[in-house]
């Protein structure tokens, strides 16, 4: 019995072999072939723009308080129609686990996770990113969505100038 138990171990794996000759073979040659990778992968992470150009971000740091690494950073400032933006914004990508959660907790769609999994670089500084090199000149998953004209006040008309909003107080006049 133990002779038939000989054959089949040694006629077995020719067979898995012989098998899988004949399969299509799943090696991809990157760099030369390129697998397109699925609308929902989390990658380089982008700085999207509104319909009419405008930065979508608001420097309202709720990215970087979702961050579970802390490599999201940012200045806001605020322009004199009132609409904030961010000074200076930096994402250290040496650090970034592509987790999404920043994506996630962006009330305005500004940072968004794109499929672009070509950026690696030799020098760790290289890989910190400033505002610049994270803006992109489209809406990215959505080029319809506009912040301000759902919830901005003092960017599609001046400040106080929106239905049912009060005029500006100037916070001076209230002092002794
Ligand atoms: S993807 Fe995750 S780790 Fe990377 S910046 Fe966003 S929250 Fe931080
Ligand atoms: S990218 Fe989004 S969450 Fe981060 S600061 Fe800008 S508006 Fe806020």
């Amino acid at each position: 019995m133990n002779v038939w138990r000989d054959i089949k171990g040694t006629v077995q794996p020719f067979w898995v072999t012989l098998r899988n000759m004949f399969r299509r073979p799943v090696t991809i040659q990157y760099p030369e072939e390129k697998r397109v990778p699925p609308p929902r992968y989390r990658a380089r992470i982008i700085l999207t723009r509104d319909p009419d150009g405008g930065e979508r971000c608001v420097a309202c740091y709720l990215c970087s308080a979702a961050c579970p690494v802390d490599c999201i950073s940012m200045q806001s400032a605020e322009a004199p129609d009132g609409r904030r933006y961010a000074a200076w914004f930096r994402i250290n990508f040496s650090r970034c686990i592509y987790c999404g959660l920043c994506a996630e907790a962006c009330p305005t769609w500004a940072i968004q996770m794109s499929p672009d999994y070509e950026f690696s670089k030799y020098a760790t500084l290289d890989m910190v990113y400033e505002k610049e090199d994270l803006l992109v000149d489209h809406g990215g998953k959505d080029n319809e969505y506009n912040y301000y004209r759902h919830a901005g006040i003092g960017v599609v008309n001046p400040r106080g100038g929106n239905e049912d909003e009060a005029p500006p107080v100037d916070v001076r006049t209230n002092l002794p």
